[in-house]
């Protein structure tokens, strides 16, 4: 494409980055990240070695040992669903112990209140969430990155699961990085 002189679409980058990002190529990555960003058509894809597939619209994604696992809210395709369910009720129990007390005002459906926090439960950050948790190394920070904002709820529990399991998480949202840490994050909730 290079050669001939063609400007590569959003598609195509997004899926030459996704390529890249499975097979560990960072330094093509790396490239094509730069390509997108002179076309215009992505920004600040690119965190530290993790190669971002932004194609992956209105999905959260989480890196995980140099993987992309996307997740969407209520998912139940990841081939570790079952693990992930475990470990967030797991967190939701240890929660309960902590003063946080869900906010289900913002769920929509016409359901009862303890279906509703089932439902915040299974946002899509926090499948990822548990994902990493199962998955990453001990005392790594976590990475999930969000097109869309977080929600309310989902900031809070970040803020509490941070102080109760001492790791660090980074979550990107569609407006700015949100370094929870000990219990507070970065934006000091004016996000
Ligand atoms: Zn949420
Ligand atoms: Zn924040």
């Amino acid at each position: 494409m290079r050669n001939e002189d063609v400007r590569p679409n959003e598609y195509v980058l997004a899926t030459t980055l996704k390529a890249c990002s499975l097979s560990l190529d960072v330094e093509l990555g790396r490239q094509v990240h730069a390509e997108a960003v002179k076309a215009g058509l992505l920004t600040d894809l690119f965190v530290a070695s993790g190669l971002v597939d932004l194609y992956a619209k209105c999905k959260e994604i989480e890196l995980a040992d140099g993987q992309v696992h996307v997740f969407v809210s209520q998912d139940g395709s990841h081939p570790k669903t079952e693990q992930i369910y475990a470990k967030l009720q797991d967190l939701k129990q240890r929660l309960s112990f902590s003063g946080y007390i869900p906010k289900t005002e913002n769920v929509l459906h016409n359901i009862s209140s303890r279906e509703k926090i089932e439902h915040l439960w299974h946002h899509s950050e926090r499948l990822a969430l548990g994902l990493a948790l199962i998955s990453a190394s001990p005392g790594m920070p976590i990475r999930i990155f969000k097109n869309l904002r977080i929600c309310e709820d989902c900031h809070e529990v970040m803020k509490v699961i941070s102080y109760v399991t001492s790791r660090e998480i980074v979550i990107r949202d569609f407006k700015r990085f949100h370094h929870f840490k000990l219990g507070s994050c970065s934006c000091q909730d004016s996000w």
